[in-house]
C-alpha cells in the first residue's frame, strides 16, 4: 500500500507561496485568526496554522475573546475586519458557542479563506474557480493530483456529508476539469446498503468522525483511500480507518497524522495567498497560474 504523503506535498505547496513572496512587497500577507472561548483542540489548530505563517512569511494575528462576547460586538469586529486593507484573510475558528454560530457568514468572500461563506460554496457548485476552495477538499485534489492519481471517469464514494468536507468535495471532485470529472457517491449515517456503494468505490474518501470505523470490508481490491479524520486519544492521533486492515487490500492511503491534515493547512495558506494576490492585481494572482506552477513542481 503506497502512502499518499501529505508532508511532503504540503512543502511543495508552501515552498510554491514563498516563491510567489519573493522580490519587494508593498507589505506581507496578513490572516486573522478570531478564537472564541477556551476550547484545546482549536488551540492547537490555530498553533499550527499561526507556525505555518511564520514558515512563508506571513503575519497572523490572533484575536481571543471570551465565549460571553455578544453577537453585536462581534459582528462589529468582523465587519471592521471587512474593510481592513491591511487583512487578507479571516478566521473565525469552530466551534462555536450558539449564539455565535451565523458569524462566519459576515465574512466577506475574498477574506473568506475558509471557503465556507455562500459566494464561495456557490461559486464552487457552479464550477466557477476563481472563488476561496473550502480547504481540506483542496488539499484532497492536490494530494492526489500529486500522485497522479486521476479520477477521471473514476467511481469516488465520500463517507459524510459535512459542509466543510463531504459536500463541497462531491462538488470539486466532479467538476469538468482535468485529474477530476469523477462520478460521486455522497454517502452519510442513513444510507442505505453503504458497503455495497463503498465496495464498488476506487477511491473512498472518509469523513464521518468516527475513531478508526472503517476497515478493509469497506473497499475493493486496489482503491485509494483517503482518511480525512482526525482523532486524539491518549496523546496519540487516529484517524477514521484501521490502517492495519486496509494495507491488505488498499492501493494507496492517506495517513493520519501526516494526510490531509498538513494539506488542509497548506490550503489555508494558499487561500490567503490568492486573495493577498488579487488586491494588488499583480502577475500570478490568478489560482490558475499557481495551479500551473504546481503541477510543473509535481509532475
Ligand atoms: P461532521 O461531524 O460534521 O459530519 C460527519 C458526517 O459523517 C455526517 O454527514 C454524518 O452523517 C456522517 N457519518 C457519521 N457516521 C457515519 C457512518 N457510520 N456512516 C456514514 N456516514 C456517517 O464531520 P466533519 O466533516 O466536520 O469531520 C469529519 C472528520 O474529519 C472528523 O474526525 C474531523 O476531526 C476530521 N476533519 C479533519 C480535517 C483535516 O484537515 N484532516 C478537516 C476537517 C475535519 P449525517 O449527516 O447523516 O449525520
Amino acid at each position: 500500500m503506497k502512502i499518499l504523503s501529505g508532508l511532503v506535498v504540503s512543502e511543495y505547496i508552501l515552498e510554491g507561496i514563498c516563491d510567489g513572496l519573493k522580490g519587494p512587497l508593498k507589505r506581507s500577507p496578513c490572516l486573522v485568526f478570531v478564537l472564541v472561548g477556551h476550547h484545546a483542540p482549536s488551540e492547537t489548530y490555530v498553533s499550527m496554522k499561526v507556525k505555518a505563517c511564520e514558515k512563508v512569511g506571513m503575519v497572523s494575528k490572533v484575536i481571543r475573546l471570551e465565549e460571553t462576547i455578544s453577537k453585536l460586538l462581534l459582528e462589529e469586529m468582523i465587519l471592521e475586519f471587512n474593510k481592513d486593507e491591511t487583512v487578507d484573510g479571516v478566521i473565525i475558528q469552530m466551534p462555536l458557542p450558539r449564539h455565535l454560530e451565523q458569524i462566519p457568514l459576515l465574512i466577506a468572500p475574498d477574506k473568506d479563506v475558509d471557503g465556507f461563506t455562500p459566494t464561495n460554496m456557490g461559486k464552487l457548485v457552479l464550477g466557477d474557480l476563481n472563488g476561496l476552495i473550502p480547504c481540506t477538499p483542496q488539499g484532497i485534489f492536490y494530494l492526489l493530483r500529486h500522485y497522479n492519481i486521476s479520477l477521471e471517469n473514476k467511481h469516488v464514494a465520500i463517507m459524510g456529508r459535512s459542509q466543510i468536507v463531504g459536500k463541497p468535495l462531491a462538488n470539486l471532485l466532479s467538476l469538468k476539469i482535468p485529474f477530476a470529472n469523477a462520478s460521486i457517491s455522497l454517502l452519510h449515517s442513513g444510507s442505505k446498503d453503504l458497503k455495497a456503494i463503498t465496495q464498488t468505490a476506487d477511491v473512498l474518501v472518509v469523513a464521518i468522525g468516527q475513531k478508526e470505523y472503517v476497515d478493509a470490508s469497506y473497499i475493493k481490491q486496489g482503491a485509494v483511500v483517503v482518511d480525512v479524520g482526525i482523532h486524539r486519544h491518549q496523546g496519540k492521533i487516529y484517524g477514521d480507518c484501521q490502517k492495519d486492515s486496509l494495507s491488505l487490500k488498499a492501493s494507496a492511503y492517506t495517513p493520519v497524522p501526516g494526510g490531509v491534515g498538513p494539506m488542509t493547512i497548506a490550503c489555508l495558506l494558499l487561500n490567503t495567498f490568492c486573495s493577498y494576490k488579487q488586491k494588488f492585481k499583480e502577475a500570478g494572482s490568478s489560482r490558475l497560474v499557481f495551479d500551473r506552477h504546481l503541477l510543473t513542481r509535481t509532475s
